[in-house]
């Protein structure tokens, strides 16, 4: 298909079977690597269900592969989950991974709101290449073709930084050439607010909700906008809201949508990032973003659900990227900007140094020849690999049930299936007394009802219980 990079737009205008070919054709390729590098957990997985690598020819044959419980992901241990090259690694210093095996920094415990004891805490390690293509499929998740949405240059992050979604949405912004100013945990939500202007940030990071476990809210943050006659938060000074963790209402999306600022919501997990993103046009339901991952919504039997039905969310990890190394980059960017007529770019100093002319003495042809050879270097220097570290197939995780609506066209530009109802437990009801603090509506009602979810969960997967928190 000819895809090789996770930024490619062309991923979210697959036909459904272009999508299939696509997402499966990695999926094999990731259980092949997990076979062959030597992961104890899958291992064993393919052993206890008698299944082999040939068992698994074509895209039906996915459902063969049991699906992964968190009680199954405790019971081996997140450990067991690692190639074998890592186990060594580990020991030291990383020694003898290449740079994209290497683990990224950002490793995250997970549990969240049902961990328990000390042993629920499962540690979920990425490596470079799992990282960027995590990065590279948010970057296309939060953009679409049909309107400008501006990743901030320097945002503010309203989340606690050891929840997962601080890491993975600076990251994205780090990705774009960003930066970003956290929180300080002695701050007021209304010094945060200051310090938010003071520091001149052009993008809030934040659950919508306060949440002890993940972050100070967006709704608390905005009352520190109290200035009527000239207030901050407009798309002026503020050009995106990315937000996770608790529900957007329709509420939230319609305040910051009456200031110009569009909102961006990921969905996902520790385990797996942000794998869905919602749409501006339809902004409660979420886009699946595939390529790092391959995202199934299944029924008690594992099987896929129909349009519209409910089931339980399943993620693999399937791919990660490498990137062309720094110098590779920064020449295609110069020579793409001076291709474009950007002769006072400082690109021009660099670009002449490397290719031993002065690049504005050349004439057209001879530009477009360099062009296109830095430009098919650059290309094939950005390669699809199987995910590195932490292997996760058909993983159900902590997140829960969620309602699966088919491929199709949408006025943003992708055609991905849509999914609502991830993890939605809380909601607001649109009072103004709301707005300053969220209320638990299923309250005294049991999630499923709530839910609308009447399947049996597999093994391992609980439903949580809100109330109260
Ligand atoms: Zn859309």
């Amino acid at each position: 298909m000819g895809i090789n990079s996770l930024l490619d737009f062309e991923i979210d205008e697959l036909t459904v079977g272009e999508r299939t070919e696509f997402l499966w054709g990695l999926w094999r390729d990731q259980l092949e690597f997990a076979l062959i590098s030597g992961t104890p957990a899958i291992v064993q997985i393919m052993n206890d269900a008698g299944l082999n690598l040939g068992d698994f020819k074509d895209a039906e044959d996915l459902t063969k592969f049991p699906v992964v419980t968190k009680r199954k992901f405790r019971e081996l241990g997140d450990g067991a989950f690692l190639p074998r090259k890592y186990q060594d690694a580990l020991r030291d210093w990383q020694e003898g991974l290449e740079d994209y095996e290497r683990l990224h920094v950002f490793p995250r415990f997970t549990g969240g709101t049902s961990v328990e004891r000390l042993e629920d805490y499962t540690l979920i390690r990425w490596s470079n290449s799992d990282w960027l293509g995590a990065m590279q499929a948010s970057t296309r998740g939060i953009k679409q073709q049909d309107r400008e949405i501006v990743i901030p240059a320097n945002t503010f992050v309203n989340y606690t930084f050891d929840h997962i979604a601080a890491p993975a949405f600076t990251g994205v912004v780090i990705y774009n050439g960003g930066t970003y100013v956290p929180r300080h945990l002695n701050l007021s939500d209304r010094d945060a607010f200051e310090m938010l202007k003071l520091k001149g940030c052009d993008g809030i990071i934040s659950p919508p909700a306060s949440n002890k476990l993940k972050g100070n809210g967006l709704l608390e943050l905005l009352q520190g906008d109290n200035d009527l006659d000239d207030p901050y938060l407009t798309r002026e000074n503020v050009s995106l809201v990315i937000v996770s963790s608790t529900p957007l209402t329709q509420e939230i999306y319609d305040l910051f949508a009456a200031r110009g600022i569009p909102i961006k919501d990921g969905g996902g997990s520790t385990d797996i990032g942000a794998v869905m993103w919602n749409c501006t046009h339809d902004p409660l339901k979420f886009h699946t973003i595939d390529g790092n991952v391959l995202n199934e919504v299944v029924d008690r039997d594992g099987n896929p659900v129909d349009d519209g039905e409910s089931g339980l969310f399943l993620s693999s990890r399937i791919a990660g990227v490498k990137e062309p190394d720094p110098f590779l980059t920064q020449l295609y960017k110069d020579v793409t900007a001076i291709v474009a007529g950007d002769y006072m770019h400082q690109g021009v100093a660099r670009v002449s140094r490397i290719i031993g002319r002065d690049v504005r003495s050349l004439g057209h042809d001879e530009l477009m020849a360099v062009a296109i050879g830095i430009e098919q270097e650059y290309q094939a220097a950005s390669v699809i690999v199987p995910n590195q570290a932490t292997q996760l197939l058909r993983y159900s995780g902590l997140m829960n049930e969620t309602r699966y609506l088919a491929a199709e066209a949408c006025g943003c530009g992708k055609t991905t299936p849509k999914f609502v109802g991830l993890n939605r437990t809380h909601d607001f009801d649109g009072k103004p007394e709301d707005l300053v603090r969220p209320r638990v509506v299923v309250a005294g009602v049991d999630r499923p009802d709530a839910s609308g979810y009447e399947l049996g969960l597999p093994d391992g997967c609980e439903v949580g219980d809100m109330r109260g928190k």
